[in-house]
Order: C-alpha cells, then structure tokens, then sequence
C-alpha cells in the first residue's frame, strides 16, 4: 500500500512530453507569426494571458499570478536556462521559443487534463511549467525537451534518452547529484539492468527511471562527450559498447553514498526548494 502511494505521489511529478497532437482550437484572434505552432494555439485559447517579450521570445501568465509580480527575475531564470541547455546540447539557436508559466498544477489540469510540472509539445518551441513562490520550475529540464525534439526529432532509443538527458542537464536536485541518487536505487535493490530499463521505462516509476535514465545518459557523454549522446539519439537502434553497463555499475557503487529524494518536498516545491 505504501508503495502504491509512492507511485502515485510519484504519477504527480512528472515532466512530460506530449507526443498526440492537440486539437486546433479556432482562436478568436489571429495569432502572431510566433504563436503558430498546436500547442500554443491551444493554450492561447483557453483564456486570457497576458504576455511580455523577453530575450528568448514571449513569456505568457496569468493576471495575478507569481509569474505577473516576477516577470524580472523570471525572464532572467528563463534567459540563463536557455544558455546552460544549449550550451550542454551544443546547439546554436536564436529563434524565439514561447513559454507559458501557471501557478498550480491544479490550473495545469484544467489545461492539459494532467497535474504535471511542466510539458512540451514534442517539435514545438512552447512550454508550460507551473511556478510559484515556493515552486521552482523545471526551466531546464522542459527546455532541454523543447530544443533536443525541435532539432533531432524523437529518439528511436526511446523516451528514456529524452528523460534522461532533461534530467541530466538539469544536474543535481534536493542537493544530490545524479550518481549519488543512482547509487541509493542500488542500495535499495531498485536499478534495472539496462536492457530492462530501455525496454520497460514506461512501466517503471519516475522516481527510478528518470535517475537512472540520467546516470545511463551520463555515462555515455562522460565516454563520448555530446556527439556520443547525440549518435545514440538518432541512430536507428541503439545498443550500449560491450563493457559500457559494468564500467558504468562500478561507477555507481563507487560513490561515497547514496541519497533517497524527498517525494513530497520535490512535489511541492521541485529540485531547489
Ligand atoms: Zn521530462
């Protein structure tokens, strides 16, 4: 029971990638050249938000929200993420992206019919995250997501490259690093092999599989830097070098000790809070 409660307090958290496409609201007004794309069309429908241009394309919120009484230290926040994704990817971009900030996740599923912390249409240049005064967002995680689906498509690896790179980007959470979250999963009899993990990452909770996606993830950048990551990512199957998942294991349980998450305080309040 109490196992089945972590997985469902674990269902909240996620950081998703909606891979269906939305329904194309008729818009009232004709949106902006930067407003073109599914999701944003579907968003900018559904009630007013009011919106400002920032360094990195047009930041939309609601009135009264956090993000209205922020929009300074936020555009900042969205400016800086963007740098340290591209900078991690590799990419050069300059285009505009759009991204929508809410208060609640409450407010989130009444948008997308799920109480996530933060999504991208996959392809799109738009996010949604909920941020408050006591939620951090999951900036570089969502637009690690947005610019990898943009420029590489989908990995035919599967999803658990995606995950596991947003999640690698975005480094340390609640003070542990990555590795030190992996090697609590080991200790407590939790880590998959790497083919089960591939195989089955949709079945296991995020809790798990996001970790051990990111420390996989980086065991292959930290063997063939981006351009390793970025292969994996559009190769047509992709299978680690023999040797990869043991050299990887003997990195985990080399770590000086593992960490276990704090599942409400990250539902509530993210990595940082
Ligand atoms: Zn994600």
């Amino acid at each position: 029971m109490k196992l089945r409660m972590l997985f469902l307090a674990a269902g909240l958290l996620v950081f998703y990638l909606v891979i269906r496409r939305w329904p194309d609201p008729q818009t009232r007004a004709a949106p902006s050249p930067l407003h073109q794309t599914g999701f944003a069309r579907h968003l900018l429908a559904r009630g007013a938000w009011p919106s400002y241009e920032a360094p990195t394309g047009h930041i939309h919120f609601r009135s009264g929200s956090h993000t209205a009484r922020t929009t300074n230290s936020i555009s900042h926040a969205v400016d800086s993420a963007r740098s340290v994704v591209l900078g991690f990817l590799q990419l050069r971009d300059t285009q505009p992206i759009e991204v929508f900030f809410v208060d609640s996740r409450e407010q989130m599923q009444q948008l997308v019919g799920r109480p996530l912390g933060g999504m991208v249409q996959s392809g799109e240049r738009t996010a949604l995250l909920v941020y408050n005064e006591s939620y951090t967002p999951f900036l570089v995680h969502e637009l690690t997501h947005l610019y990898t689906h943009h420029h590489w498509g989908q990995p035919r690896a599967g999803r658990w490259l995606s995950e596991g790179l947003a999640a690698l980007v975005s480094g340390d959470c609640q003070g542990f690093s990555i590795d030190a979250v992996v090697k609590g999963l080991h200790e407590r009899g939790q880590l998959r092999t790497w083919q089960e993990l591939m195989r089955d990452f949709e079945k296991i909770d995020e809790l798990s599989a996001n970790p051990q996606a990111a420390s996989m993830v980086g065991f292959i950048h930290s063997r063939g830097g981006m351009a390793a990551v970025r292969a994996a990512w559009l190769a047509e199957s992709w299978q680690p070098d023999p040797g990869f998942e043991a050299a990887w294991l003997a990195r985990v349980k080399a770590e000086p000790a593992g960490a276990l998450l704090d599942v409400p305080r990250l539902r509530d309040h993210g990595c940082v809070g």
